[in-house]
């Protein structure tokens, strides 16, 4: 199951995130043997950012990579405190050495910060001009940032945001707007950082399929043509769980039912964060 950018490149729609990674020493094992193991099963789409653990989880992403760097399609995220024109060439050239590679497959802008948006995409358009990414994006960006920054030149290729079962405010018109303008969004904390894997409603769905309510979470938000969802997961199991979610198809009673638990929204409302 693949996304398409607009850029025309088809990305896995199930990949893997790494925020709380390389925390403690002790699970630095476990988390690179999970990475490893969502490669294999084709997780090739691994989320990073240089406010993980301060750098520590790229550290951590490049190791895991080892040789494997060209099967991945590698995103990581400038800070908004570093997104001025120079700042995020900086930050940009820290996050390629401590991910071991010379480039990026697509670098976001975390969340808005008091840096004019303008400067952040001229530094974009030049870190792709030097080959040290090749794509770029957003994230945490409400409608009003993306109408002000698709008139800005160049082309932002997804949007970062909370999506899940529990947090579907974006389908009221933040969701819409990306469909209608071939911008996939990219749904992060995609099982609510576990909570939503305690819900009697997600299990009574798995339970008619021979399934966990991760994969019920995720088979959810996966159902959109236009949604990536990246879960982090610190294991080779949960992993191998999660994988198993592309292959999860929701019926019309469960979409129903998860309906009546997780209403869509009413009406607008201000786009959540984590
Ligand atoms: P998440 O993926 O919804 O949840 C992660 C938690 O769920 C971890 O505690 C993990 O435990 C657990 N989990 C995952 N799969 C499981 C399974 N099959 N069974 C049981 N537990 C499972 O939350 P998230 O980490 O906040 O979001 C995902 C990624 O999105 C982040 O890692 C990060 O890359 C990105 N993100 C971006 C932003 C942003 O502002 N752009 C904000 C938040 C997150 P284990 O570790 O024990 O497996």
């Amino acid at each position: 199951m693949t996304v398409t950018l607009p850029s025309g490149e088809s990305v896995p729609a199930l990949g893997m995130g790494t925020w709380m990674m390389a925390e403690a020493r002790s699970s630095r094992a476990t988390e690179i043997a999970a990475l490893r193991e969502g490669l294999d099963l084709g997780l090739t789409l691994i989320d990073t950012a240089e406010m993980y653990g301060s750098g520590a989880a790229e550290s951590l992403v490049g190791e895991a990579l080892g040789g494997r760097r060209d099967e991945v399609f590698l995103v990581s995220k400038v800070l908004p405190s570093n997104a001025s024109v120079a700042g995020t060439v900086r930050a940009c050239e820290a996050s390629l050495r401590r991910l071991g590679t010379d480039r990026l497959d697509l670098y976001l802008l975390h969340w808005r910060g008091g840096v004019p948006l303008s400067a952040t995409v001229e530094a974009f358009a030049g870190l792709v001009s030097a080959g040290k990414i090749r794509h770029w994006g957003v994230s945490n960006f409400d409608l009003a940032d993306m109408r002000e920054l698709v008139a800005l030149p160049g082309f932002c290729q997804t949007n970062q945001i909370l999506y899940n079962l529990s947090r579907r405010g974006p389908e009221h018109d933040l969701l819409p707007w990306h469909a209608s303008a071939g911008m996939p969004i990219m749904a992060y904390s995609p099982v609510e950082q576990g909570r939503l894997l305690r819900s009697p409603v997600l299990a009574s769905v798995a339970a008619r399929h021979d399934a966990t309510p991760a994969q019920v979470a995720l088979a959810w938000v996966l159902r959109l043509p236009h949604v990536n969802a990246i879960p982090k997961a610190g294991t080779v199991e949960h992993v191998r769980e999660n994988a198993r979610a592309l292959e999860l198809r929701l019926s019309t009673e469960d979409l129903a039912e998860l309906d009546g638990a997780f209403p869509p929204p009413s009406g607008p409302g201000p786009l959540e964060m984590l």
